[in-house]
């Protein structure tokens, strides 16, 4: 008997004919004998129009109390689900976050999970009960509801898979699996069977919204096995495993890297839209000019992303670029104006917003030189120009113009050899 926990999103809970269809994948299991925990989202839709009330109630509103509204909408979906499985036969119980109970740290609107006590839901599982646990949110030490970040439940998942010890999370989405890059920005994206946990981490952070970052590193540490899959697919097919006892599909299994026989140079390429860019001109070369810029900037808790500082030709003063989201953008100068007036000195600030940053990503570029060239060879032969480079490990990232975001992913796309085969 193996222990499963599916995550099902948004649009996979949309309404509640998409909740029968849920409820019909989690029958497959059960039937299998399975012992299983379903973690859920709100309704597609719901999560953003709850975050709009709390913006409209209110441009600067208590972070405690937009957790308290926008957690709402998971709470709603876990008593649909059970009322739905229930109808189906199968006994099941939902759980809010502070019943299980999932702990996590203070900080509102990004709560970190620190703790999930897992013997109530493996008591209940053992009781032959299915349990629907709210994604996206957990209580904090002071007794309050806190959520996760937008995209959260993917973690809450991974999370409650780590905690009873679950031999798969099954996140069911509106794909059928990873791709090669946004199948919904390139229809010639290539489905992956399987990718690294480094690579999907990558991938993840640098803009491929199909998993929240922190779930793949909570994955990753704690090797939970995840897989990616549609939750519109047939749900009687039972998942096939190949003839050594492997995962066979369907979706995309994210594992360990010496699992995967054939190692891409380049599996993905992403794109996150939406990057401001400032530079400061004339910044005094000093040993600490670097935290004297960025430490203001990290205590208004603006995350910078990119950062780029020229070789002063002197030694004397230097420039410094670097990427914010357009969001942060007004209040980066801001903090930086008033940082000019104490301890930083610099000649001039300037910057603008309406970038994108995209990267390639892939564990063959730790043992392949010229990736990074080839990679601005292919942006050059379109015409698109580059306002800043940076690199790692296993992953290229250039920030371009946001209006040729699409042709440059196409482009890097077919430049790698990614593109689906024609039928
Ligand atoms: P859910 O509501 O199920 O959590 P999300 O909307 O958060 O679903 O994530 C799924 C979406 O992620 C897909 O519809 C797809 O457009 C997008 N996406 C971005 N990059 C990728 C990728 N590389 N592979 C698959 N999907 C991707
Ligand atoms: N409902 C939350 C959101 O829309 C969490 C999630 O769906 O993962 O961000
Ligand atoms: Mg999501």
């Amino acid at each position: 008997m193996a222990t499963i926990v599916m995550k099902f999103g948004g649009t996979s809970v949309a309404n509640i004919e998409r909740i029968r269809h849920a409820v019909r994948h989690v029958k497959r299991e059960v039937d299998l004998g399975n012992r299983v925990c379903v973690v859920v989202s709100a309704m597609s839709g719901k999560t953003n129009q709850l975050v709009g009330y709390a913006r409209e109630a209110a441009t600067l509103h208590d972070a405690r109390e937009y957790d308290a509204v926008v957690a709402s909408g998971e709470q709603v979906t876990a008593g649909l689900m059970a009322i739905v499985l229930q109808d189906a036969g199968i006994p099941a119980r939902s759980f809010a976050g502070w019943q299980v109970p999932i702990e996590t740290n203070d900080a509102h609107g990004a709560a970190r999970i620190t703790n999930i006590e897992p013997d109530l839901l493996n008591q209940r599982m053992d009781d032959g009960v299915v349990c629907v646990v709210t994604g996206f949110q957990g209580i904090s030490p002071q007794n309050r509801i806190t959520t996760l970040g937008r995209g959260g439940s993917d973690t809450s998942a991974v999370a409650v898979a780590a905690a009873v010890k679950a031999d798969r999370c099954d996140i069911y989405t509106d794909v059928d699996g990873v791709y090669t890059t946004d199948p919904r920005i390139v229809p010639k994206a290539r489905r992956l069977e399987r990718i690294s946990f480094e690579e999907m981490l990558e991938m993840a952070s640098l803009g491929a919204k199909v998993l929240q970052t922190r779930s793949v590193e909570l994955a990753m540490a704690q090797k939970v096995r995840l897989v990616v899959r549609s939750s519109f697919d047939d749900p009687e097919t039972v998942p096939s495993l190949k003839e050594d006892g492997s995962w066979n599909g369907p979706g995309t299994l994210v594992c360990d890297e010496d699992e995967i026989m054939e190692k891409q140079i380049v599996s993905g390429v992403t794109c996150a839209r939406a990057e401001a860019k400032i530079t400061l001109r004339g910044v005094k070369d000093n040993p600490g000019v670097a935290a004297d810029v960025f430490g203001p900037l990290a205590d208004a808790q603006i995350v910078v992303d990119m950062i780029v500082q020229n070789v002063s030709d002197d030694g004397r003063e230097t420039d410094i670029t670097f990427t914010v989201p357009d969001t942060e953008y007004e209040k980066s100068l801001n903090v930086l104006t008033e940082a000019g007036k104490s301890t930083l000195e610099y000649d001039s600030i300037s910057g603008s917003k309406g970038s994108a940053k995209i990267s390639v990503v892939g564990v063959g570029m730790r043992s392949h030189a010229g990736v990074a060239a080839s990679m601005f060879k292919a942006l050059a032969d379109k015409g698109i120009n580059i306002q800043l480079i940076t690199t790692s490990e296993i992953k290229t990232s250039v920030l371009i113009d946001e209006e040729y975001a699409e042709l440059a992913v196409r482009a890097l796309h077919t430049y790698y050899g990614l593109d689906v085969e024609e039928a």
